[in-house]
């Protein structure tokens, strides 16, 4: 087992999420979370599910896996839906966010910390629901991309699903453990 070099946490978001909310194209792909994973959690990293709750109860085998790995896993509320709450007013984005929060933690019985907006949209009605949910928001993240050119963050915010994540994780840990032989 290899040691996490940057203290990076891998911020997924869309996990559970069947389609596109802006394309309407197919995104779920759990061959493809479980290759992410495996990649992910080999380099003993932590990966932090972003999850749509309201569909959690269509992909069984995904609760199955992720209840099987749940160690080398974190849980975020990344919506009910894929709703864009920033259009809302606080209290109801507040309801919203505990169903998904509640939902996750009657499942995995474990209770999520974070909240991954949709779209990264946010305003002040969001923070102040996330705040009253008790689930942090950080906007210290980067993407692979922005990592590759240099940038550092907090988390590193990506699509299992996206076309080309597996080759930039890849390349990430090649360049992680380029600088810790320097
Ligand atoms: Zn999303």
């Amino acid at each position: 087992m290899l040691y996490s070099i940057n203290n990076m946490l891998f911020r997924d978001d869309d996990i559970y999420m069947t389609e596109s909310p802006t394309r309407g194209s197919h995104l779920y792909n759990f061959e493809k979370f479980k290759e992410c994973h495996e990649l992910i959690a080999s380099h003993g990293d932590i990966h932090i599910l972003g999850i749509v709750a309201g569909e959690i109860e269509n992909y069984p085998e995904l609760t199955k896996y992720i209840k099987e790995h749940q160690k080398e896993m974190m849980f975020a509320v990344h919506g009910w839906m894929h709703y864009d709450y920033s259009l809302w007013k606080a209290d109801k984005i507040y309801k919203s966010m505990m169903r998904a929060k509640n939902k996750i933690t009657e499942v995995f019985g474990e209770v999520p910390q974070w909240y991954f907006p949709p779209w990264n949209r946010r305003n002040d009605e969001v923070m102040k629901a996330a705040l009253e949910a008790k689930l942090r928001v950080s906007d210290n993240y980067v993407t692979p991309d922005q990592y590759l050119m240099g940038q550092r963050g907090e988390l590193m915010l990506f699509h299992y699903w996206s076309e080309n994540i597996i080759p930039e994780i890849k390349k990430y840990y090649e360049l992680s453990n380029l600088h810790s032989n320097e």
